[in-house]
């Protein structure tokens, strides 16, 4: 497939996958036409990579839907000047969507093989406003804190509390809550010491691991 066809394929992807249930935000729907898929799947899923689904990574991981990509980083309602971490870097492709359009990102992986190679998958595409760090997302990154935005791409069994402590005054958690299972996308922006939580929509993320997430051996 040349160029010209993956540009045609992303822009299918934002007109038939994501602007058709609801998106809305410029800046996301930009960033998703940009940011190209395919170079962020393994190579034998490259056909699939614009396909309205989850793929696997390996290690057991997926990179998300590109219709929840939308969602979660249009929640975060971003203007472009931000501070944002993001949990669970997996392919490094919601990191290069939030780094089109915040000031600088910082994101967590468990895994390191997973993290090695999106770090290098972004570099190769010239970002240089994403820091890549291994490490239990769960407990946020308080060396970077406050965060204008925080984004968990895994399942939480509760609302890390640790997390919203790093929120900077107005700013938005976005997170997947819930068993195993199902889970129910949550918003929660932190205004001074009070907390306003929206539930957005259901969802089907894999589990997030760690001191303030599953334990592992509840889930593997
Ligand atoms: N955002 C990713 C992308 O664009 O490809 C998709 C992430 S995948 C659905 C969830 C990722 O969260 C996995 O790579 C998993 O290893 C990671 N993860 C799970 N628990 C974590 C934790 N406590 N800290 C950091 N990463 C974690």
């Amino acid at each position: 497939m040349n160029q010209g066809n993956r540009e045609a394929k992303r822009s299918q992807m934002v007109e038939h996958q994501i602007q058709s249930r609801g998106v809305q935000d410029r800046l996301v729907l930009d960033a998703m036409r940009k940011v190209p898929r395919h170079l962020f799947v393994p190579d034998e899923r490259v056909d699939s990579a614009y396909a309205d689904r989850p793929l696997p990574i390996g290690c057991g991981q997926t990179i998300s839907q590109p219709y929840m990509v939308a969602v979660m980083t249009e929640a975060l309602a971003l203007e472009g000047h931000e501070n944002v971490l993001e949990i669970g870097t997996g392919s490094g492709y919601q990191a290069a969507i939030l780094a089109e359009i915040a000031d600088h990102v910082v994101s967590l992986e468990r895994q390191p093989d997973l993290a090695g190679a999106a770090a290098e998958t972004l570099k190769d595409l010239g970002y240089v406003n994403v820091e890549i760090l291994v490490g239990d997302g769960s407990k946020g990154y308080p060396e970077r804190a406050p965060y204008d935005g925080i984004v968990v791409t895994a399942g939480a069994p509760d609302m890390p509390h640790v997390l919203i402590e790093q929120l900077a005054d107005g700013g938005r958690l976005v997170i997947p809550v819930g068993n195993s299972f199902h889970q129910t996308l949550t918003r929660v922006t932190r205004r001074g010491d009070a907390r306003e939580i929206e539930k957005l929509e259901g969802c089907v993320f894999v589990p997030l691991i760690g001191e303030y997430g599953w334990k592992e051996s509840e889930v593997e």
